[in-house]
């Protein structure tokens, strides 16, 4: 039940008739097998056209494993008449001609420039990439091979197509010979440049690829991924980039080539606008630190600092260089809150000081609903859900009632 494979000899029909040979139907889906088809199944890497049957949409095509039947599914679940018109969706087959072209140009022109044989071969909705077989390649053959493909590409050479035997091909220089299989292989012969083995779709000329442009590469233990576009998609690649470019010139008022100087710069005075804030942070800690201890309640000989911060005055980090501040004088416990979009306590004392901050922490996070703290005599910490600051302010009044306590 094999269909013959009209699209070997011309990737450029976009409309054929046919006739039904079998139907196959699996669940929601109906896939129909034609005594002849253009459509291009998924194979050798090339993903498969999309189009219509007597105007129902094709949305997949795949080969069958047992015969190589071509299966053209379609969402419907009656397809009665024998006799169709297939329309191949032309967009999407010119741009997987292109690609499938472009590679084989750009394979050939890595074997030249650096003897790197491609050994994978990729090409979906969005990517487009070669694995070579290298390890080493630096960036001046790199180019050298793009340029090579490219002028392959302008030179405009036509590209053959023809049927030989197995044993035919072994006598030949192909670039690549596939698994052997019964009949006859199709080559493929980018003009006095390129000749494999391939079912995928092709320009007839070179020219009709446009352009090939690399665009990156990744090295994977002994291969090197060469991820590249060609033709209307270097078009959409350039006009991205291009949009990219122009925009950030625009925001940095600096010509394109001084962009990368003008961002490089730009982190720098980042990094070191940080470093000053950092600094002034850390000074303004220092007389915030003076400022509370003032305010510090005299329990005996011990000030006992409270204060209850909301979220715009102080942060979790800044609450703990506060408290070591506030502790590095003599005779001090600081009990301090914390509000946002969780509630948090800080208790600590100098090591002169009298008091269990572990064992006020509990009581203190009991009042914010929360038992997720601890610590030690001289330190403890603990948080909780968002609370409003006067709850915060209960907490660790609450603390402050025990602490007292505790000197007494
Ligand atoms: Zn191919």
């Amino acid at each position: 039940m094999t269909s013959k494979r009209l699209y070997y000899q011309n990737a450029y029909t976009t409309r054929f008739e046919a006739k039904i040979v079998d139907r196959v139907r699996n669940e929601e889906q109906t896939a129909v097998i034609l005594d002849e088809t253009f459509f291009y199944p998924t194979s050798g890497g090339q993903p498969f056209d999309i189009g219509t049957i007597n105007n129902i949409p094709v949305h997949n095509v795949t080969i069958r494993e047992k015969d190589e039947a071509v299966l053209h599914w379609l969402d419907t679940k009656e397809l009665w008449q024998d006799e169709i018109v297939g329309q191949i969706n032309w967009p999407r087959r010119f741009d997987h001609m292109q690609q499938h072209t472009g590679q084989h140009t750009l394979s050939q022109s890595f074997i030249q420039i650096a003897q790197a044989e491609t050994v994978g071969f990729h090409l979906s909705d969005n990517t487009l990439t070669i694995d070579l077989h290298t390890t080493q390649m630096s960036p001046t053959q790199v180019e050298e091979a793009e340029y090579l493909a490219n002028q392959i590409i302008w030179q405009n050479r036509p590209i053959h197509i023809r049927f030989v035997t197995l044993e035919q091909a072994q006598k030949l220089a192909l670039r690549k010979l596939p698994p052997v299989r019964q009949g006859k292989l199709r080559l493929i012969e980018i003009d006095k440049f390129d000749l494999t083995a391939c079912g995928g779709t092709h320009v007839r000329h070179t020219g009709e690829v446009g352009i090939i442009k690399i665009v990156k590469l990744e090295r994977q233990n002994n291969q090197l991924r060469v991820e590249f576009v060609c033709g209307q998609r270097a078009l959409h690649d350039y006009r991205l980039k291009n949009s990219i470019i122009n925009q950030l010139s625009a925001e940095l008022t600096t010509g394109i080539g001084d962009v990368v100087e003008s961002v490089l710069r730009s982190k720098e005075e980042l990094k070191e606008s940080r470093r000053q804030l950092k600094r002034q942070q850390e000074q303004l800690l220092y007389f915030k630190a003076a400022e509370l201890l003032k305010t510090g309640k005299m329990v005996g000989n011990t000030a006992v600092i409270s204060h209850v911060f909301t979220s715009s005055e102080s942060d979790p980090g800044q609450l703990r260089i506060l408290a070591n501040h506030l502790t590095k004088n003599d005779q001090v416990v600081a009990l301090l809150g914390l509000a946002g979009e969780k509630s948090q306590l800080l208790f600590c004392r100098s090591q002169s000081a009298p008091g269990e901050m572990n064992q006020l922490i509990k009581p203190a996070l009991q009042i914010l609903g929360s038992a997720a703290g601890g610590g030690t005599a001289v330190m403890a910490q603990g948080g909780g859900p968002s609370m409003d600051v006067a709850r915060i302010q209960q907490a660790v009044e609450k603390a402050e009632r025990l602490l007292i306590g505790q000197i007494r």
